[in-house]
C-alpha cells in the first residue's frame, strides 16, 4: 500500500489553491464541499470560477504566487494546479520545507496525497484511488459502486448517526446491537423498504432475532469470482465459520474479518473432526445465539454431506437455510472447456465417486453404461487405476477419453488427458494433484489444450 487512505475533516480549516483555470476551479468545488476554508491565488482567473468563489465567499487574490503566501495563510493543506511546471516545481519545494502536504495536480511525483474517485452519499463516502498507475480504472470502479449503491443510503445513515443512542438504550449488548443495524442495512442495500427506525427496532425486538442460526453454504470450486451473492452476504455477517479444507485462503479472506473461524478440513485418511463433531459444533455455536456460517467446498449437497448437517440443526430445532454453490464437476468442465454435456455427443451426466464409506474405493458402476452419457467422478484420483479397470471390466471402450482436471478455476488448474487404456501410465508419469475431477466420455474430445482467457 503506497498511500493510507484517511478522511481528513477540513471543516474551518484553511486550504490554498494556486491556479485560476478549469483544474483549479474543480479542485476548489470540491473544497467547498468539503466546508474548508479557501485561499485561491492565480494570476489569471476564468470569469466562471470567480463567480463560483464570488458565490461561495472565497478569498481570492489576483497575483502570482509566492512563498511568502504560505506564512500568510499557514494552509493545512495546499494545491497546486497552474499549468506553469516551475510554479508548481517551487510551490511544491516551498511546501516540503515547511512540512505542508500538498498536491500538485496530475503530478503524481510531487504530490503528498491524492484526491481519490469519490462516491459521495453523505455521510457515506467512498474513495477509489489506483495511486496514480490507472486513474480511469479508479473513475471506472467509482462508477461501478456508484450504481451498485441505493441512493436513500446517505440519508439512512444520516438517520442513522440521530438514532443510535436510542438503539444503544433499547438493546445492551454489542451483539444485539449488530444484529439490529445488520438486519436494517441489509434490506436497505438490497433495496428493499425499510420503515421508520422507531418502528424497525420495535418489531427486531418483538421478534426476539437474537437467536442464532445456521448457513449450509456453497462457496463454489475455489475461485472466489465463482461465488454467489447470497454466499458473500451470509459470508459477511456470520459470527462463526467453520470451513473445510477444499475453502481457499482468498474466499476466506471475504468471511467477516471478526469473525471466529474454525478448520474442520477433512482430507482422505486426515480428518480433523469427524462429521459427528461437526454437526455438533454447528448445532452448539447456533444455540449459543451465533450466526454459523458451515463454509464447504463446491456444493453442499453434492458429495458434501450437507444433507446431514442440515437433519442434525432439524433435530436440534435450530433454524438453518442451504445455499448452492458451484460443484466441481460444472467448474471443471468450463474452467478445462470440457461440455459435460453435447448434441450429439453426450444427452446426461453421471456424478460419481471414487471414494466410498464402505470400502474406500470405486466398486463399480450401478447400471449399465450408456455410450451418450458423461461419468463425472469426485474424489477419484487416488483410486484412478481401480477405477479404469472397473470401467473397463463394465464393457466401456478402453480407447474412450477420460480427462483429469485438476484444482479447477484456481490458477494452478491442470488438465491431463488420454484414453482409459493410457490414462493410468500418463499419470504415475506426469500426473496432476488432488483435488481433481475425472471426466469420462466423447465430450472430452471437444477439450482444446489452450489456457482460457
Ligand atoms: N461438495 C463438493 C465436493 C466435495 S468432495 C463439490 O460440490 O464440489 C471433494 C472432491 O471434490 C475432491 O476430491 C475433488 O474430486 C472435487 N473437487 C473439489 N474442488 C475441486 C477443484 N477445484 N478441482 C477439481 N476437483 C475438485
Amino acid at each position: 500500500m503506497n498511500t493510507l487512505p484517511l478522511f481528513f475533516n477540513l471543516n474551518n480549516k484553511t486550504v490554498l489553491i494556486v491556479g485560476g483555470g478549469d483544474v483549479a476551479h474543480r479542485k476548489a468545488v470540491l473544497m467547498a464541499k468539503a466546508q474548508a476554508r479557501m485561499v485561491v491565488i492565480a494570476k489569471n482567473f476564468d470569469e466562471d470560477f470567480i463567480n463560483f468563489l464570488n458565490q461561495i465567499g472565497a478569498t481570492y487574490h489576483q497575483k502570482s504566487y509566492e512563498p511568502s503566501d504560505l506564512d500568510t495563510y499557514q494552509p493545512a493543506i495546499v494545491i497546486g494546479a497552474t499549468d506553469d511546471h516551475a510554479v508548481n516545481v517551487a510551490l511544491h519545494g516551498d511546501c516540503q520545507a515547511r512540512g505542508i502536504s500538498v498536491n500538485i495536480v496530475d503530478t503524481p511525483e510531487l504530490c503528498d496525497f491524492i484526491f481519490p474517485a469519490i462516491v459521495d452519499r453523505d455521510p457515506v463516502v467512498i474513495g477509489v484511488s489506483s495511486n496514480g498507475k490507472a486513474p480511469v480504472l479508479a473513475r471506472l470502479i467509482r462508477a461501478k459502486i456508484e450504481s451498485s449503491l441505493p441512493s436513500s443510503i446517505g440519508k439512512l445513515a444520516a438517520k442513522a448517526g440521530e438514532f443510535r443512542a436510542k438503539v444503544k438504550d433499547a438493546l445492551p449488548t454489542i451483539t444485539e446491537r449488530r444484529y439490529f443495524w445488520e438486519s436494517v442495512f441489509e434490506r436497505a442495500l438490497a433495496d428493499r423498504q425499510i420503515g421508520p427506525l422507531d418502528d424497525e427496532l420495535h418489531s427486531f425486538i418483538d421478534q426476539g432475532k437474537q437467536g442464532g442460526e445456521v448457513y449450509i453454504v456453497g462457496a463454489g470450486a475455489g475461485d472466489p469470482d465463482l461465488l454467489t451473492f447470497k454466499a458473500l452476504r451470509l459470508m459477511q455477517q456470520a459470527d462463526v465459520v467453520l470451513y473445510d479444507a477444499l475453502v481457499s485462503p482468498e474466499i476466506l479472506e471475504l468471511c467477516r474479518r471478526d469473525s471466529q473461524k474454525i478448520f474442520v478440513g477433512k482430507k482422505r485418511a486426515d480428518h480433523a473432526k469427524t462429521q459427528e463433531q461437526i454437526n455438533e459444533l454447528i448445532v452448539q455455536y447456533a444455540k449459543a445465539g451465533h450466526r454459523v456460517l458451515r463454509l464447504k467446498g463446491g456444493d453442499p449437497f453434492v458429495f458434501g454431506r450437507g444433507g446431514e448437517e442440515m437433519l442434525a440443526c432439524q433435530a436440534a430445532g435450530v433454524p438453518y437455510q442451504v445455499v448452492s454453490g458451484i460443484t466441481a464437476a460444472l467448474a471443471a468442465g468450463s474452467c478445462a472447456g470440457i461440455p459435460l454435456t453435447h448434441r450429439g455427443v453426450a444427452t446426461s451426466v453421471r456424478f460419481l465417486t471414487g471414494c466410498y464409506q464402505t470400502n474406500d474405493a470405486f466398486d463399480g458402476l450401478k447400471s449399465a453404461y450408456q455410450p451418450d452419457e458423461t461419468l463425472v467422478f469426485y474424489m477419484g484420483l487416488h483410486a484412478l487405476p481401480k477405477i479404469v479397470d472397473s470401467l473397463v471390466a463394465s464393457g466401456l471402450p478402453s480407447d474412450l477419453p477420460i480427462a483429469i482436471v485438476s484444482n479447477a478455476s484456481l490458477p494452478t488448474q491442470a488438465v491431463l488427458t488420454g484414453t482409459l487404456s493410457d490414462i493410468v501410465a500418463k499419470q504415475q508419469a506426469d500426473g496432476v494433484s488432488a483435488p481433481a475431477i475425472i471426466i469420462v466420455g466423447k465430450v472430452v474430445e471437444l477439450y482444446q489444450p489452450q489456457k482460457p482467457i
